[in-house]
């Protein structure tokens, strides 16, 4: 057992936040139990530049989590964790952007402390403020907005379950994570209760690396330009008037 732990011989887990991709976008804790970790449990959305920081010698187990396929049922991942810490090991189970935001991470921590095993969350870049910060688009903004709402997108039977009346209030940011596959759903349906079709909207795929993508436009035209530009996940969508700025202060590009 390596990494701060106050019980030499007993297990502990560490569910870290990975960021958005670029490595150096890790906490320099993250970076430090990553290279320490006996077991490394990562899924889809870690970057490679993140894996590297592992140790030749440390177990990786992949544990998938791309949309509809999961190599390995949340139940049994949990149990995972549970079986290597008890072993003694130092475990880190490793989620893109931060663990608690669309992560499932205190899913997997309930068992962890239900099961009496030693934990701590190591938190990480989300992909809203990787996004906003890659793209030029703060998510608040003097004057423009000061509220700002992170939703899921998922498409749960071809719907997606959200209060729009509320998302389609004016004056505030709205950030969608996993929202490409139902983005005509989610624009439609903002209109249709009252949010302007002129509202500026964007689509970010891979913010922070190299490959990062943006789709822009109004948010009545957003669906046409995602589906004409070939946009697939992982893309985080950002709706208010906060994406003009963007105009200004797109710094990543040039
Ligand atoms: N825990 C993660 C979110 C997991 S849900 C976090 O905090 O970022 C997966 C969704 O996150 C993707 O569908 C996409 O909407 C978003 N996402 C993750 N990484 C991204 C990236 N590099 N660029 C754009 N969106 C990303």
């Amino acid at each position: 057992m390596t990494a701060n732990d106050p019980h030499p011989g007993a297990g502990k887990v560490f569910l870290v936040g990975a960021g958005p991709g670029d490595p150096e976008l890790l906490t320099r804790k993250a970076a430090r139990v990553l290279a320490s970790a006996d077991t490394v449990v990562f899924d889809h959305l870690v970057g490679d530049g993140v894996l590297d920081l592992v140790a030749a010698a440390a177990e990786r187990i992949y544990v998938g989590k791309e949309p509809g396929r999961h190599e390995l049922p949340q139940g049994e991942i949990n149990r995972l964790l549970i079986d290597r810490a008890r072993a003694g090991r130092c475990v880190v189970r490793l989620k893109g952007g931060d663990p608690f935001v669309f992560g499932r991470g205190g899913e997997e921590i309930i068992d962890l402390a239900a099961a009496g095993v030693p934990f701590e969350v190591v938190p990480g870049v989300t992909a809203a403020c990787a996004a906003s910060a890659y793209a030029g688009i703060p998510l608040t903004h003097r004057g423009v907005t000061r509220v700002c709402t992170m939703v899921s997108g998922h498409l749960t039977d071809g719907r997606v379950d959200l209060d729009w009346p509320a998302l389609a209030r004016p004056g505030q940011t709205i950030v969608v994570y996993m929202g490409v596959a139902a983005i005509g759903i989610i624009c439609e349906r903002l209109i249709a209760h009252g949010l302007d079709g002129d509202t500026p909207a964007v689509a970010i795929r891979n913010a922070s690396v190299s490959s990062q993508q943006t789709v822009a436009g109004t948010l009545a035209q957003l669906p046409d330009r995602v589906a004409d530009a070939g946009l697939q996940a992982p893309a985080i969508v950002i709706i208010g008037e906060v994406v003009r700025l963007r105009d200004r202060l797109d710094w990543f590009r040039r």
